[in-house]
């Protein structure tokens, strides 16, 4: 049951071979023994757990069941959830109790599945490790001393080790994406719009999107089922059509063209993860694909846009923390040394404080049409790139991260290695494009390296076939971590 996909635990379910508190008791217990030393976990409440699990069970006996009732699904911390701990990684959130649901939240309890935990985090998602977070780092499952990735990295960690057989998490940079490469496991950021961001504590909120994290493509198409749909609450959801996201998942890949960027796979991707991703490619010509080499010039200057746009952005937001206006019109911040004091009062951690500082400083006089207005320039560039990329091709892959896992704490002391671990997926945020990550090997010290796939706007069922073909073809996804010492 530990390694079942979501369709085997929804037939088990639906045939009572299994109950949804049983179910849920196995994952809690699995949780138990093994959320001491990944500390995947921040929140658990069995009590809680079971009880949604106990309405579950009723309405399966009722006959009244959708494909995720019953299910346990674990919560990254930066979904607002009712009744229960919301503390988005941060000492600053620390007692906070939501009075209402995130509509993600609302949408998994609508369709009956059972909040299993709330997940450990960067602060505030700011990161790439996981080691920001207030309450410890995470350990990467397929080795203690390696950090999960981030910021979702307590929803990688968990889907990896087994202890929840699915996931929700958050892609600003690259946060569902990169967490999931280094982990072992499959993860989508969906289209910019598609999710709604209504009850998910903002970071920067044009580049913000919920997605799912999970063993599989399958599984992350009926995730996506639940999650995605137009919410008024959030004005940048986008109005379509409910799709069913598994509709495509058995289409051959005969005659597919798959996009390279040359910028992908130069300077700074390390050779270990380049011959996997080399391997994967030569896979998808197996299927039928063929390969077509694309240009993406300007994403070599996305991680300085991004690290301009996205903490302007978290610069404003984080202001409503304590009613001081950091950010948006700072022009009051001529010390910006006295700002950065009185946030360090506030409780925020290093790394939130350093956004807030750069985020300040872009936006203030005199600096802000050098870098803010420089970087939305840049930004439409790189967006460009992709729409010049896709009249060529159907999908564009290469590495999600230029390395696999690091050590945790190897990084921590230099920002700018840090951020470089975005390299590849920052794009896909500042054009807004779905991308996800899916294993496709394993590098050094036996860890795991992820595909990165990014499609056109809302072909997220595309984007699913492709992912799903070659795991019909590779077992990469089906490994997992051994010896996982309690
Ligand atoms: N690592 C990137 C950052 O720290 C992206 C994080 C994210 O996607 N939330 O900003």
């Amino acid at each position: 049951m530990l390694n079942a996909s979501l369709k085997e635990l929804s037939a088990a379910l639906a045939q009572r071979k299994i109950s949804s508190v049983e179910l849920t008791r196995l994952f809690l217990e699995r949780v138990e023994k093994l959320n001491g030393s990944l500390n995947a976990f921040i929140t658990l409440d069995a009590e809680k757990s079971l009880a949604q699990a106990r309405a579950a069970d009723k309405r399966i006996a009722k006959g009244a069941t959708q494909p995720l009732t019953g299910i346990p699904v674990a919560h990254k911390d930066i979904f607002v959830t009712r009744s229960w701990l919301t503390t988005c990684g941060s000492r600053i959130l620390s007692n906070f109790v939501s009075p209402y649901d995130a509509h993600v939240i609302e949408r998994f309890n609508g369709a009956g599945a059972v909040i299993l935990g709330k997940t450990n985090m960067d602060e505030f998602a700011m990161g790439s490790s996981s080691e920001t977070s207030f309450y410890g780092p995470v350990k990467n499952p397929w080795g203690q001393a390696y950090v999960p990735g981030g910021s979702s990295g307590g929803s990688a960690a968990a889907v990896a080790a087994r202890m929840a057989p699915a996931a929700t998490g958050t892609d600003t940079g690259g946060s569902i994406r990169q967490p999931a490469a280094l982990s072992g496991v499959s993860g989508l950021k969906p289209t910019y719009g598609l999710v709604s961001r209504y009850g998910m504590i903002a970071f920067a909120s044009s580049l913000d999107q919920g997605g799912p994290l999970a063993k599989s493509a399958e599984d992350l198409a009926l995730l996506l089922n639940a999650m995605a749909g137009f919410d008024a609450r959030d004005s940048t959801s986008v109005e379509r059509v409910a799709e069913d996201y598994r509709r495509e998942l058995d289409k051959p890949l005969a005659g597919l063209r798959i996009g390279v960027p040359k910028e992908h796979f130069g300077e700074g991707l390390a050779g270990d993860v380049g011959r996997a991703v080399g391997a994967a490619l030569e896979e998808f010509e197996k299927l039928g694909a063929k390969r077509v080499p694309i240009g993406l010039p300007n994403s070599g200057l996305s991680v300085p846009a991004y690290y301009v746009i996205a903490p302007a952005e978290a610069a404003s937001n984080l202001s409503r923390f304590d009613g001081v206006r950091y950010g948006h019109r700072a022009k009051e911040y001529r010390d910006l040394a006295d700002m950065y004091r009185r946030t360090r009062a506030e409780g925020f951690g290093a790394e939130v404080r350093r956004r807030i500082l750069i985020g300040t400083y872009v936006l203030s006089h005199g600096y802000y049409d050098a870098y803010y207005l420089k970087a939305q320039k840049i930004r439409r560039l790189i967006a460009d790139d992709f729409v010049e990329a896709f009249k060529r091709c159907d999908v564009v892959v290469g590495p999600t991260s230029p390395t696999v896992a690091f050590k945790i704490g190897a990084k921590a002391a230099d920002p700018v290695q840090m951020y470089l671990n975005d390299i590849y997926t920052i794009p896909a945020n500042l054009a807004g494009l779905p991308g996800m990550s899916i294993p496709c090997g394993f590098g050094r010290d036996d860890l795991p390296v992820g595909l990165h796939i990014v499609g056109n706007y809302f072909s997220e069922a595309k984007m699913l076939n492709v992912a799903h073909q070659y795991q019909k073809a590779t077992d990469w996804h089906q490994r997992e971590p051994a010896g996982i010492q309690p």
